[in-house]
Protein backbone atom coordinates (compact mmCIF):
# COMPACT_ATOMS: atom_id res chain seq x y z
CA UNK A 1 0.00 0.00 0.00
CA UNK A 2 1.68 3.93 -0.81
CA UNK A 3 -0.06 6.76 0.23
CA UNK A 4 -0.90 10.07 -2.40
CA UNK A 5 1.69 12.43 -2.02
CA UNK A 6 -0.42 15.12 -1.57
CA UNK A 7 -3.53 14.07 0.44
CA UNK A 8 -1.80 10.74 2.50
CA UNK A 9 -4.52 8.89 1.66
CA UNK A 10 -3.79 5.52 1.01
CA UNK A 11 -4.11 4.42 -2.75
CA UNK A 12 -3.54 0.55 -4.07
CA UNK A 13 -0.72 -0.25 -5.78
CA UNK A 14 -2.04 -0.15 -9.01
CA UNK A 15 -2.98 2.94 -8.56
CA UNK A 16 -1.66 6.14 -11.43
CA UNK A 17 -3.84 8.73 -9.91
CA UNK A 18 -4.65 8.90 -6.60
CA UNK A 19 -8.83 8.37 -5.96
CA UNK A 20 -9.51 11.10 -3.01
CA UNK A 21 -8.08 14.18 -4.63
CA UNK A 22 -6.91 12.87 -8.38
CA UNK A 23 -3.14 13.99 -7.96
CA UNK A 24 -1.05 12.34 -10.81
CA UNK A 25 0.90 10.00 -8.25
CA UNK A 26 4.84 10.18 -8.65
CA UNK A 27 5.97 6.50 -8.58
CA UNK A 28 9.73 4.81 -8.10
CA UNK A 29 10.61 3.11 -11.06
CA UNK A 30 10.21 0.02 -8.92
CA UNK A 31 6.56 1.10 -8.06
CA UNK A 32 5.76 1.74 -11.57
CA UNK A 33 6.81 -1.63 -12.98
CA UNK A 34 4.47 -3.46 -10.09
CA UNK A 35 1.68 -1.14 -10.80
CA UNK A 36 1.82 -1.84 -14.69
CA UNK A 37 2.66 -5.51 -13.64
CA UNK A 38 -0.96 -5.66 -11.78
CA UNK A 39 -2.48 -3.81 -14.46
CA UNK A 40 -1.67 -6.40 -17.01
CA UNK A 41 -3.98 -9.24 -18.15
CA UNK A 42 -3.69 -12.62 -16.41
CA UNK A 43 -3.65 -14.91 -19.57
CA UNK A 44 -2.98 -17.70 -16.96
CA UNK A 45 -6.60 -17.35 -15.57
CA UNK A 46 -8.17 -17.45 -19.42
CA UNK A 47 -6.61 -20.98 -20.18
CA UNK A 48 -6.75 -22.52 -16.52
CA UNK A 49 -9.45 -20.28 -15.09
CA UNK A 50 -9.99 -23.04 -11.97
CA UNK A 51 -6.45 -23.42 -10.94
CA UNK A 52 -5.41 -20.18 -11.62
CA UNK A 53 -8.15 -18.99 -9.05
CA UNK A 54 -7.24 -21.21 -6.53
CA UNK A 55 -3.38 -20.79 -7.02
CA UNK A 56 -3.98 -16.65 -7.22
CA UNK A 57 -5.72 -17.63 -3.29
CA UNK A 58 -8.96 -16.23 -4.90
CA UNK A 59 -11.11 -18.84 -3.49
CA UNK A 60 -14.60 -17.59 -4.11
CA UNK A 61 -14.35 -17.05 -7.59
CA UNK A 62 -12.47 -20.73 -7.41
CA UNK A 63 -15.98 -22.05 -6.58
CA UNK A 64 -17.58 -19.57 -8.67
CA UNK A 65 -15.61 -20.56 -11.92
CA UNK A 66 -17.47 -24.08 -11.60
CA UNK A 67 -21.11 -22.82 -11.94
CA UNK A 68 -22.34 -23.30 -15.88
CA UNK A 69 -22.23 -19.62 -17.88
CA UNK A 70 -21.52 -17.50 -15.14
CA UNK A 71 -17.65 -19.52 -15.17
CA UNK A 72 -17.22 -17.78 -18.42
CA UNK A 73 -18.19 -14.28 -17.00
CA UNK A 74 -15.53 -14.88 -13.78
CA UNK A 75 -12.72 -16.06 -16.76
CA UNK A 76 -13.00 -12.51 -18.40
CA UNK A 77 -12.94 -10.93 -14.97
CA UNK A 78 -10.13 -12.67 -13.66
CA UNK A 79 -8.91 -12.34 -16.99
CA UNK A 80 -8.51 -8.26 -16.18
CA UNK A 81 -8.75 -7.99 -12.06
CA UNK A 82 -7.39 -10.94 -11.44
CA UNK A 83 -3.83 -9.94 -10.93
CA UNK A 84 -5.11 -6.70 -8.86
CA UNK A 85 -7.19 -8.80 -6.38
CA UNK A 86 -4.86 -11.37 -5.67
CA UNK A 87 -2.28 -9.03 -4.85
CA UNK A 88 -4.81 -7.39 -2.91
CA UNK A 89 -6.52 -10.11 -0.85
CA UNK A 90 -4.02 -13.16 -1.32
CA UNK A 91 -2.31 -12.21 1.74
CA UNK A 92 1.16 -12.38 0.39
CA UNK A 93 3.76 -12.23 2.65
CA UNK A 94 5.85 -9.99 -0.21
CA UNK A 95 6.12 -9.25 -3.95
CA UNK A 96 8.76 -11.82 -4.92
CA UNK A 97 5.94 -14.27 -3.24
CA UNK A 98 3.14 -13.12 -5.13
CA UNK A 99 4.97 -12.00 -8.47
CA UNK A 100 6.37 -15.75 -8.48
CA UNK A 101 3.08 -17.72 -8.01
CA UNK A 102 1.52 -15.50 -10.82
CA UNK A 103 4.70 -17.04 -13.27
CA UNK A 104 3.94 -20.37 -11.81
CA UNK A 105 -0.02 -19.98 -12.77
CA UNK A 106 1.06 -18.51 -16.10
CA UNK A 107 3.27 -21.64 -17.20
CA UNK A 108 1.14 -24.17 -15.87
CA UNK A 109 -1.52 -22.67 -17.76
CA UNK A 110 0.38 -22.93 -20.80
CA UNK A 111 1.52 -26.65 -20.14
CA UNK A 112 -2.40 -26.88 -19.81
CA UNK A 113 -3.45 -25.30 -22.82
CA UNK A 114 -0.61 -27.96 -24.73
CA UNK A 115 -2.30 -30.83 -23.16
CA UNK A 116 -5.41 -30.07 -24.49
CA UNK A 117 -4.10 -29.10 -27.62
CA UNK A 118 -2.47 -32.47 -27.56
CA UNK A 119 -5.45 -34.78 -26.61
CA UNK A 120 -7.08 -33.15 -29.38
CA UNK A 121 -5.00 -34.21 -31.74
CA UNK A 122 -4.09 -37.49 -30.20
CA UNK A 123 -8.37 -38.28 -30.25
CA UNK A 124 -8.96 -37.28 -33.50
ZN1 LIG B 1 -4.52 12.38 -2.89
Amino acid sequence: MQTCQQCKQEVELWNKQCSSCGFHLVLEPDEQLKSRYLRGPSLGAMFFTQGWALGARLYIWFLLSFVPIIGIVVLFILLIFGRRWSWKHGAWASWAEFQSRMRFLDWLAVLWLIILVGIYFWTR
